[in-house]
This record gives structure tokens, sequence and C-alpha cells, in this order.
């Protein structure tokens, strides 16, 4: 939970008291923000926000089950809403925006997420504005820092692994995406293999801190490719070869750890080079900020190695990495402009063909195809 003792009356028209919604995936987050809709060189105060993640609940099945996710979600909601309202000493009747996930997600989870929202647009008369939630992970930066457009952005969270050219608070362009896995299923699925638990980001983040990440040598795929898409079932597939052979029995956890991780972050370290590179002919600019986010932003080894090679990175917040209504607010924010005045017709797009990792292999079949016969 986190309060801005500082909160003055909102007596400024330009500033709006935004309430963000996120049910995308198994993180229940609401939040109420404060900012300024036209002038965003300064940052937006939030004035409370909370989250319930469902991560011990959906430990014993090994990851998300949706329709468990979505009643738990129908669970959290009402109790975290009056929490975050109470805490702001805010009225429902006083937010100007409602901003919530639609898109991507599990459908049932996004369902409970926006019902609540289009109830409290319809009550209160209060616009909605529709968030992608990827594009908000990326944006959160500006909960942080002022960064100015256009940016390189990388997206690592637990569904997504892409690069994005990002020119605006809904204007984007992917440069590069995942072709299979993101680098955070990379993460769980290795560490389900492992016994390690679920979500295994952050027990592997804090094992392969006293491992050796040159111990063991895991395949990172894609390198000859002068594109900027990745790939990570690969490497899944090897760390399953590799227990099936036994040969995790002579090793430490550890350096298993620290080995397969370094071969994830290897490929974002050697995809980053072709990504600046698309971006620099796409932008002709050769200097420009590097913002990484998602849930997969939280890692240490990614954080450090990352930092190393270009000064112009910045990662969002740990805070504000994994799926929050911080973020999502935010975007609302810098997107008030475009809001919907519920009851207009606002549907869920789950499944946003245009970031899945299905549309990508569609499209990367037809470039193969229309090369052979050009
Ligand atoms: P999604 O939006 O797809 O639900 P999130 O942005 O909520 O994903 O991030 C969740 C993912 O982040 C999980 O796959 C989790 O394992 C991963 N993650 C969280 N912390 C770390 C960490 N320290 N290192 C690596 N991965 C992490
Ligand atoms: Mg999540």
């Amino acid at each position: 939970m986190y309060y801005d003792e500082n909160y003055k009356q909102n007596d400024n028209m330009k500033e709006k008291l935004i309430l963000g919604i996120e049910t995308s995936c198994d993180d229940t987050s609401i939040a109420l923000i404060q900012g300024n809709v036209e002038d965003f060189n300064q940052l937006p105060k939030i004035l409370a926000f909370e989250s319930f993640s469902q991560e011990i609940l959906l430990r014993k099945w090994g990851g998300v089950v949706p329709e468990i996710a979505a009643r738990n979600h129908m669970e959290k909601i009402p109790p975290l809403l009056e929490s975050v309202m109470n805490h702001a000493q805010k009225k429902y009747a006083e937010i100007d925006l409602i901003s919530v996930t639609t898109t991507p997600g599990l459908l049932g989870p996004l369902l409970t997420g926006l019902t609540t929202a289009k109830t409290l647009s319809l009550i209160h008369h209060t616009p909605i504005a529709p968030i992608n939630h990827l594009m908000a992970h990326l944006e959160a930066i500006h909960l942080d820092s002022i960064v100015p457009y256009p940016y390189l952005g990388l997206l690592v969270s637990g569904g997504h692994s892409m690069f994005l050219k990002v020119e605006g608070p809904n204007q984007f362009e992917i440069l590069g995406n995942t072709i299979d896995d993101a680098a955070g299923e990379a993460f769980d699925k290795g560490g389900k293999l492992l016994g390690l638990g679920y979500p295994a980001g952050k027990i592997i983040d804090d094992l392969a801190k006293t491992g050796d990440p040159k111990k063991i040598s895991f395949p990172v795929s894609l390198l000859d490719k002068n594109e900027a898409h990745m790939s990570f079932s690969g490497l899944k597939s090897a760390l399953r070869l590799f227990i099936e052979q036994g040969k995790n029995q002579s090793e430490k956890m550890e350096d298993i750890c620290a080995s397969y991780q370094h071969a994830i972050i290897e490929a974002f370290m050697k995809k980053l080079v072709v990504a600046k590179n698309i971006f620099t002919q796409k932008t002709k600019l050769s200097n420009f900020p590097i913002v990484v986010g998602g849930g997969v932003a939280c890692n240490s080894y990614l954080r450090s190695q990352l930092s190393h090679m270009d000064q112009n990175i910045l990662f969002v917040a740990p805070r504000f990495c994994t799926d929050n209504g911080a973020m999502v607010a935010n975007l609302g924010l810098r997107s008030y402009a475009s809001r919907i005045h519920f009851p207009e017709c606002l549907n869920l797009d789950a499944k946003n063909l245009l970031v899945s990792k299905e549309q990508k292999l569609v499209d990367m079949k037809n470039k193969k195809a229309k090369g052979k016969t050009s």
C-alpha cells in the first residue's frame, strides 16, 4: 500500500483524478493517481495503490488457471477498491477517469476489471480509458522520470518479450518479438522443471546471485539472424534434456540457475544491439532513451548487465514492473484526450493479434513465402 501524505485538494482543472484497474492476469491491482493531463513534465502523484498477488493461491496449480484467477479477482476487487478510496479520502464521484486494462490478457480476468470499470462509469458518469497493458508496462517509466519520445522500449513480462519504437502514449511499432515463449515463461517453466515453485523468476534470480553464469552452456537462439526477434523455447528444451540426462545431479542449483538466467539475458543483450540499429534506421536518431519494463525487468542480472551496456537505459522502478494499477492509471492520464464515455461500446480484446506471437509466426511465414516468390 502506498499513500502520498502531501496530497492537496484538486483545484487545477488540468489536474485529474484517475482510477487505475488492472486484472489482466493474476494480480488484482488498483491505484488512484492525480496528474496534469496536458503537462507531462510534472510527475503524477500516487494517492493510493494496492495490489493482491494470487501467486500463493496459484502455486499449487503450478501456474495461472484463468477461471480461478478470475474468481479471485471478483473477490479481491471490492475490498481493494474500498481501501484505495478510503486511503485517498476520495469519493467515487470525484474521479475524472477510470483507466482499465482491456488488452491483452486472460479473458475472464480482463472481464472482471472491465465490468467493474463499466459499472462505476455508468453510476457516476465517469469516462473510461481502455488500456493496452503492454504499453502501460513501458509508460510506467513516467511514474518516476520524465522521458521524452521517441524511445526504444524493451518489454519483458510473463507473457511478452518485445522491442518497440514508442512515439507517444499509444503510438508504438513492434521492432522485435518472441516467436514462442516469453522470457517470463522461460523463467517460470524453467523453474518448474527444476522444482523451484511458481513464479520462478525471483527464485532463479536470487539463487543465481551466488552461482557461476558461465558454468553450464545453455543455448541462445536466433543469434545469426539480423532481426530483433527472439526465441526461448529451445532454451527450455535444453534444460529439460539436461535434467533428463541427469546432468543436474552433478551441478549446484545456484550454478544451473545462474547459467540458465545468463542465456536469457544474453539474448536480450545481443538483440538490443540489433533493435537499436533498427530504431536508428527508422528514426535517424543515434542517441535515444531505452526503457525496460514488465515483471522480468525486476531481474537483478538483467538490470546490471544492461546498465553496463548503455548509459541511456532506464528501468521502470521494481514496484511498477509487475502488473499494477498505477501503470494503468498513468497511461490513462497520458491518453486522457481519447477517453470514452460509457455506455458507448467498449469491448475486450483478450488476444490482441497486433502483439501476439501467433501473429508474429504468421507474419514471418508470409515474409518467407514472399521472399521465395520474388
Ligand atoms: P504479465 O503481464 O505477463 O502477467 P508481469 O509483468 O506481471 O507479467 O510479470 C510476471 C513475470 O515476471 C513472471 O513470469 C515472473 O517470473 C517474472 N519475474 C518477476 N520477478 C522477476 C525477477 N526478479 N527475475 C526474473 N523474472 C521475474
Ligand atoms: Mg502478472
